[in-house]
């Protein structure tokens, strides 16, 4: 919810009281300066306790709710037929609406059991853009991956309020160039890679149209549908006044089949699949075993299967599906307002920052979305996320693939900051912004031929990060 102030201003207010806490601490800049260092100028190398604002994911990361935590105690240890599975498929089939559900560990392994039944080598699964896990295991089973994102989809200064549609003519073409060598359609709720954009309901009754009438599956990424949802009843005027779960209910109801990472919307950990088509079911499950677990807990310990069950229904509360994105809208506006390039509309899950915009001066090859997050660590101790070209891998002759988009994601997770968190955040990125032809490139000193964006380490060219240090200690002093 947002509330109106009576000086005009309209703030985010959060739809929740603080029972449990976590001390953070702020290490001053001679101690970040070091931090960095010794992580590779990669930030998934600092340890949480060098960070005083975690904003690296909104992964397994958001504050759970006093009735998740009261169900987790409930749960049924049970090998097979736990009274845990029994609620997250009454939970399933109320919110989601389908019959057929199992868990696994995470939404990766969802990923991998759907390639591994659909994807043969040559097959093409078209979608409206990749995540990261969801191209490798498509990839990992012979396939290819088609992104077929509208062209606005990919412009960062943007009025377009659904980013993450899929351009129809593109899914007509690709089905007459590739025909039955098509797997099945991806659709990913509030595209993650592209800036937590949302497509809207039109959208995706027009895919389902086009896959029907050719006999492909439609399979949905959930991972972030609430987010989505949220955002459909505030920006598709046909769909303001219905609710959050009749928005989602609407959705499945033009789908096959539905997977999600418990990470994310649920607030919890894990993942599952759902359909109700019984030969699908039942070939995803002779898989299940083998690499997740036995049906009734596919990999997930039973605590985090309840604690997705109440998850997944309390998502469908308003104050809860718009908890972060109202935060996230904020901070972006904020930003904008103060001239820092971001991504726009604000979407779901991050405030993202456009590296290219941000150090027009560094060549892409010097990686400029990690040198900013490197540079806003520094500046706040404020751990982000790279999405650019370290986080594309080189090609198979060895060559650098350019990202698309070079972005520094800020994500927000759900319930876990404050307003003077996201205040603190805003005023460290603008006075970076003001101090931006300090901050130079990054090279690799170490890179692993796999999502070396995990592991990788980098060093800085020339000696940036120190002088930005002496600009900031000459305006905040050492202390922080
Ligand atoms: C996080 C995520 C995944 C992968 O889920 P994990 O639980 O991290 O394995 C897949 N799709 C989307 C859209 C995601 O955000």
């Amino acid at each position: 919810m947002s509330i109106r102030l009576s000086d005009g201003r309209v703030i985010p207010m959060e739809m929740h009281k603080v029972r449990i806490v976590q001390k953070v601490t702020l290490p001053p800049m001679a101690y970040r300066l070091n931090a960095i260092a010794e992580a590779g100028y990669n930030t998934f190398l600092l340890p949480t306790r060098h960070i005083f604002l975690d904003m690296l994911t909104d992964s397994g990361t958001n504050a759970m709710s006093d009735n998740q935590l009261g169900a987790m105690m409930v749960s049924d240890d049970a090998y097979a037929g736990s009274e845990s599975f029994t609620r997250l498929a009454a939970a399933v089939k109320d919110v989601l609406g389908f019959e057929l559900c199992m868990p696994v560990h995470q939404g990766r392994a969802a990923e991998h059991l759907l390639a591994k039944v659909f994807v043969k080598p040559g097959s093409v699964v078209a979608m409206n853009y990749h995540f990261t896990t969801s191209r490798a295991h498509i990839e990992l089973a012979g396939g290819t991956v088609l992104e077929l994102l509208t062209d606005e989809g990919l412009r960062t200064a943007s009025r377009e309020p659904f980013k993450g549609n899929m351009d129809l003519d593109k899914l007509s073409a690709a089905i007459g160039q590739y025909g039955e060598r098509i797997a099945y359609i991806r659709m990913e709720a509030t595209t993650n890679l592209v800036g937590g954009q949302p497509f809207s309901m039109d959208n995706l009754r027009g895919v389902k149209e086009i896959a029907s009438a050719h006999n492909i599956p439609l399979v949905f990424d959930a991972s972030l549908i609430s987010e989505n949802a949220f955002l459909i009843k505030e920006r598709e005027p046909a769909y303001r006044d219905c609710s959050i779960g009749e928005i989602i209910r609407e959705q499945m109801g033009y789908v096959d089949i539905v997977y999600l990472s418990g990470r994310k919307s649920a607030a919890a950990r894990g993942g599952l699949i759902a359909t109700d088509n019984r030969s699908y079911f039942n070939r995803l499950l002779e898989w299940l075993p083998v690499y997740e677990g036995f049906a009734t807990y596919g990999g997930m310990s039973t605590k985090e299967i309840e604690a997705m069950a109440v998850g997944l229904r309390e998502m469908c509360e308003t104050d809860v599906a718009g908890s972060a994105i109202q935060f996230i809208k904020y901070f972006v506006d904020r930003l904008e307002a103060n001239g820092v390039p971001v991504v726009t509309p604000a979407g779901g899950l991050a405030c993202h920052v456009d590296a290219k915009r941000f150090l027009p001066h560094l060549p892409q090859v010097q990686y400029p979305a990690g040198a900013l997050a490197a540079a806003i660590y520094l500046a706040s101790g404020i751990r982000s996320m790279e999405r650019g070209t370290i986080s594309t891998d080189r090609d198979q002759q060895g060559n650098e693939v350019l990202a698309d988009l070079e972005l520094a994601r800020l994500a927000v997770p759900r319930r876990v900051y404050t307003m003077s968190h996201i205040e603190y955040a805003v005023d460290r990125i603008t006075w970076l912004h003001r101090w931006r032809a300090q901050v130079g490139g990054l090279q690799f000193v170490e890179e692993p031929p796999v999502l070396r964006f995990f592991f990788g380490r980098l060093a800085p060219v020339g000696d940036w990060p120190q002088r930005l240090a002496e600009a900031f200690v000459k305006e905040f002093g050492a202390e922080c």
